[in-house]
């Protein structure tokens, strides 16, 4: 059998270094460099599946930074985004989701057909932010990839007007309102390291929170 240590010191390893070359923190300066970056894109290709981080992991209270520049490794992130959010299956996910804090969401709000077919409508947000909100409210009961198999209504303005960049660079403004509004909101939340439990009562908020923090250890085991 392999050394469980072994495989998790591995496993590190890897995000470091999938992580270094997507942020661009390799100098590039000595041939060790430029191997260990041309393995990384290999690697980062390899896995465009991603973990998606879950309650109670730190992570998801981040504060995701903006992005500067859309670059082929933004890129590449948004798409490793999409087939993690297909696969999982959700309708929207933040980068700091899969453990990336980045102000970057992925959404598909298709609907389906009568015969439950739906064309894929896949949409980016970079930078999102909410320009105005509506006095009016809406409830929708929310979930979570981030929380697995938790619902639980949740109140929000129902029109939302947002503001965002798109892969090209340029920035739009658009309104949102129906399940739009309350999808970007979720994530803009998740970019600010807010999850929508925090709109819950405090009962049950722990409750949710001990939940998953007991599952946690248990997996851990
Ligand atoms: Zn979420």
């Amino acid at each position: 059998m392999v050394n469980p240590r072994l495989i998790f010191v591995v496993s590190e390893a890897l995000r470091f270094l999938v992580n270094a070359e997507l942020t661009g923190s390799f100098g590039g300066l000595t041939p060790a460099d430029q191997q260990l970056k041309s393995l990384a894109k290999i690697l980062r290709e390899i896995m465009a599946l991603r973990e998606i981080i879950i309650l109670p992991d730190k992570q998801l209270r981040l504060v995701s930074k903006p992005i500067e520049k859309v670059t082929t490794e933004i890129r590449k992130l948004a798409d490793d985004m999409f087939e993690t959010m297909y696969d999982a299956p959700g309708i929207g996910l933040a980068a700091i989701q899969i453990a990336q804090p980045l102000r970057l969401i992925t959404m598909d709000l298709a609907k389906r057909d009568e015969d439950g077919e739906s064309q894929p409508r896949p949409r980016v947000f970079i930078n999102p932010e909410i320009v105005s909100s509506s006095e009016e409210t809406s409830v929708y009961e929310e979930g979570c990839l981030s929380i697995p198999e938790y619902y639980e209504e949740v109140e929000r303005p129902a029109q939302v007007r947002i503001r965002f960049t798109d892969l090209d660079g340029k920035v739009h403004e658009e309104d949102a309102d129906g399940l739009f509004a309350t999808c970007i909101q979720h994530e803009i939340d998740h970019l600010n390291g807010v999850l929508f439990v925090d709109y819950l009562s405090k009962l049950k908020r722990d409750r949710v929170l001990k939940k998953f923090t007991k599952a946690a250890k248990r997996a851990a085991e």
